[in-house]
């Protein structure tokens, strides 16, 4: 047989309309998308009026979803299996608008895989709880009962571009299988994805009511998706500027804010330098360094600094960076020029402040090289900042567990970690004094199965979790009712 082609053939120009319950709606007014490696405007989608998020938002609360859990399972595990055997075209539409390379879109589509098959197997599974009420000297001969409901009103989903498959997938999956309507905005940087995916669920079968995908500049049409009175739930993946923004805007609503973060990869002095060496550089860099949970500072005990800055800096050359299509590249483009030159600028305003650069901060265009910075200071802005990038910047901290926890906590986020030691009092330590969402013991912070829950606290989130099994909890309303019998 003729063997498959490594990287799918270079999509069609896309002039897109948007979802409004199903239907293509143009506007008189279109947002370019750009492939940041090569420049090329590569569509155009709709730039909604709020009036078009209104209208979406009463469609879908006109509609009253009536799918069965069997229903809802086989929607989610048809799109899962669409998405497999798509998932070259995907993979190669993923990195012509995002820059991202050929290995992390397919890694990504592999990804969005599970989330629509995680969530169509857990579909089935009931969590509802029983209370017997004769327990107590106040008791009754009754029983009360817990059952999941889908919310009221509409989820409104608004996603970043650094996934542009899977954070999309985070929020649809969960609602579909609890039976909830949504209407998404995609980022305006990377929205094709997110229209070929919403095709890809109306052609598994889910009502095109529950599914509104508009698309636009959040500067006019951004805030009808905060304050739209049939939106029940906001949930937003994206920075904690907008994130607190929303919050302000919100008013009475349901928030679930997953916001950025500034994630340490720990490594102590009896750490296997080569293992930790390569968590280092590939959580830095993976994703053009651009997931909430990259390693975006690692803190290194003096004693062992000369001997890792060494093994980071060899593995960091290792690394191609290049072509986002070709199938042996490692690192493809961040997500636009300007984001390479604030990355370059920070790398050099941390030089002057003491740190020396090892290997990188060579720019063209939107390719931004693995860069390794050595010594770098604590309070300088490339790590001060979430720097959204293939940075990989190394900060030598004192020999002593208490220095490294409180450089760590010092931050304002409070997303993931990663920690290299086999100390059992450190891992104890660690565990209950980061002041994080999770803390992986010889994995990277970004780490994580995509059923498990995951979220950040501090500025990285308010503490609700995603991940399918928590998502399905949070798109729900939980109601009790009671029987009369022991
Ligand atoms: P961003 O905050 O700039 O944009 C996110 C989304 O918000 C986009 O759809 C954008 O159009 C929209 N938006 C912007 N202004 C708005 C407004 N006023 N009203 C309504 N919507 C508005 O984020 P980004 O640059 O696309 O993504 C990168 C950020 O996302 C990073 O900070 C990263 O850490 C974070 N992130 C967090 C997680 C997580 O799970 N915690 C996951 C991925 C990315």
């Amino acid at each position: 047989a003729p063997q498959a082609p490594r990287t799918a053939a270079k999509p069609a120009f896309r002039r897109e309309a948007m979802r409004i319950a199903g239907k293509p709606v143009a506007t008189d007014e279109a947002i370019e998308v750009f492939n940041p490696y090569t420049g090329e405007v590569v569509g155009t989608v709709p730039a909604a009026r709020p009036e078009h998020v209104r209208e979406a938002f009463a469609r879908a609360k006109a509609f009253k979803p009536k799918l069965s859990r069997y229903e809802r399972q086989q929607i989610l595990l048809r799109t899962a299996e669409i998405l497999a055997s798509r998932k070259h075209e995907i993979a190669s539409l993923i990195t012509t608008e995002s820059g991202l390379c050929w290995k992390d879109s397919l890694y990504e589509a592999d990804r969005a895989y599970d989330v629509y098959s995680f969530a169509g197997q857990l579909v089935i599974k009931d969590d509802g709880e029983i209370f017997s009420c004769d327990i107590s000297p106040q008791g009754k001969a009754r029983r009360i009962y817990t059952m999941r409901v889908p919310l009221l009103g509409v989820i409104s989903a608004i996603t970043p571009f650094n996934h542009p498959l899977n954070m999309v997938s985070h929020k649809l999956a969960p609602a579909i299988a609890t039976n909830n309507r949504v209407v998404l905005k995609p980022t305006e940087l990377t929205p094709l994805t997110a229209l070929l995916l919403a095709d890809i669920l109306y052609e598994a079968g889910l009502p095109p009511e529950m599914l509104s995908v508009v698309t636009g500049n959040p500067s006019t049409m951004g805030d009808s998706m905060i304050t739209d009175p049939d939106a029940d739930l906001v949930t937003f993946t994206g920075s904690v500027r907008v994130g607190k923004h929303i919050a302000e805007k919100a008013g009475y609503k349901r928030l679930v804010l997953e916001l950025g973060g500034n994630d340490p990869l720990i490594v102590m002095e009896d750490a296997d330098l080569d293992k930790a060496a390569e968590l280092a550089v590939q959580g830095a860099t993976k994703n053009s360094g651009q997931r909430c949970t990259a390693v975006k500072r690692i803190l290194v005990v003096e004693r062992v600094a000369d001997a890792f800055a060494e093994k980071v800096l060899a593995k960091a050359k290792t690394l191609k960076c290049g072509d986002p299509m070709d199938p042996e590249t490692d690192v493809g483009t961040v997500i636009n020029e300007r984001s390479a030159e604030l990355f370059e600028r920070r790398v050099v305003d941390a030089c002057e402040k003491g740190a020396r650069l090892l290997h990188g901060n060579d720019r063209r265009g939107a390719l931004y090289p693995p860069t390794v910075v050595d010594h770098v200071p604590y309070d300088c802005e490339l790590v001060h900042e979430e720097t959204f990038g293939p940075v990989i910047p190394i900060i030598r901290c004192p020999n002593d567990i208490e220095a490294v926890i409180r450089i760590s906590n010092a931050t304002a986020y409070g997303l993931s970690s990663g920690v290299c030691t086999n100390r059992l009092d450190y891992i104890t330590r660690f565990i209950s004094e980061l002041e994080v969402g999770t803390v992986n013991v010889w994995e990277v912070p970004g780490y994580r199965i995509e059923m498990s829950p995951f979220g950040g606290i501090k500025d990285s989130g308010l503490g609700y979790k995603e991940g399918v099994v928590e998502a399905m909890k949070g798109f729900t309303n939980v109601r009790t009712y009671s029987l009369p019998w022991p």
